[in-house]
């Protein structure tokens, strides 16, 4: 495997293309916008600078890996000499069943498809080309580089080769690969949002507040950073669209999303990415309090 194209700039996009890159592989990164592939660029460029400067790769090694980085904003063009494609676009699923059909047209009949999705159904996805058995899960972790899992989703056509050559891959790029079955919110988020869900519950019913809430968990189970500012951190968006996917495929309403995440959506209050969620964010500062909101006086 040596042509890998990854579809989305984004957040975790620009991430999964700089660790192929560095380990060797041939990228290509596509989206929509090319003002989100300058700005995958310029932070790749950053983000390997630092890591020249941590030591953990010479500057040959910086100026190869970005070399080897293309960026399209044709699909087609991203994907025609694909080994794998690793799909990290939007978390929406009409846009991916899309690129999928899309996909399927582009890519070479041998290439494997793989859907960084937090919580979309992959035997969907699988269903909606001529290849199900060579379409599986690659979920990456944020922030790509420091986060040692990828939880493999095997949808339900996805043949036993694909995945032991997915788990390779993800072992060359020295990550910790762990199988997992295809349903709602797989393993990661169907045990991570129920509890960021129960900590939402918990303020929303005046048990204790957003600072109280989060350091419980930091300091009483060893969490590195608590539920509230973690949701903050995801997307409040993000958290909300994968309690919705677990509600509607369990059935059961212990899935169900707090009204307050709910409200704090409804206005535009999505956390890190917006400045104001649980916790008030300042551009180019690390220093955290409670959003007013949530202040006691
Ligand atoms: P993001 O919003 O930061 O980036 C998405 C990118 O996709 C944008 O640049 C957008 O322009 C692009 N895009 C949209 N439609 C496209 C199309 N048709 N073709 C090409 N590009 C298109 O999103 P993100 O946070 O990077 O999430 C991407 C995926 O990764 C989602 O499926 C998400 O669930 C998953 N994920 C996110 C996180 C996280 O913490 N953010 C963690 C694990 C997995």
């Amino acid at each position: 495997m040596e042509n890998i194209s990854v579809i989305g700039a984004g957040t975790m996009g620009n991430g999964i293309a700089h660790l192929f890159a560095q380990f060797g592989f041939n990228v290509s990164l596509v989206d929509v916008s090319q003002a989100a592939l300058d700005k995958a660029m310029d932070l790749i460029s950053k983000n390997s600078s630092r890591q020249v400067a941590k030591g953990s790769i010479s500057e040959a090694d910086r100026k190869k890996l970005l070399n080897v980085i293309k960026t399209y904003t044709n699909l087609k063009d991203g994907v025609k000499n694909a080994d794998l494609v690793v799909e990290a676009a939007s978390e929406n699923a009409a846009v991916k069943l899309k690129i999928f059909r899309e996909l399927d047209e582009a890519c070479p009949a041998s290439a494997i498809l793989a859907s960084n999705t937090s919580s979309i159904s992959i035997t969907a996805l699988g269903a909606s080309t001529k290849r199900p058995d060579r379409v599986i899960g690659m979920h990456f972790m944020n922030p790509v580089p420091l986060m040692k899992l990828v939880e493999i989703i095997r949808g339900y056509s996805t043949s036993d080769q694909v995945t032991g050559l997915i788990s390779s891959v993800s072992k060359q790029l020295n990550k910790i690969p762990i199988e997992v079955n295809d349903y709602p919110g797989f393993v990661a988020n169907r045990i991570l949002m129920p509890m960021i869900n129960e900590a939402i519950i918990t303020l929303f019913e005046g048990v204790a507040g957003v600072e109280e809430i989060d350091t419980v968990m930091k300091l009483g189970m060893a969490h590195p950073m608590g539920p509230l500012q973690l949701a903050d951190f995801i997307g409040l968006d993000v958290c909300l669209s994968i309690l919705n996917v677990l509600y509607d495929g369990l059935g059961n309403p212990k899935y169900a999303p707090c009204p307050l995440l709910v409200n704090m959506v409804t206005a535009g209050h999505l956390g890190v990415k917006t400045g104001q969620g649980f916790y008030s964010y300042v551009a180019g500062s690390k220093e955290t309090a409670a959003s007013e909101r949530f202040r006691k006086n």
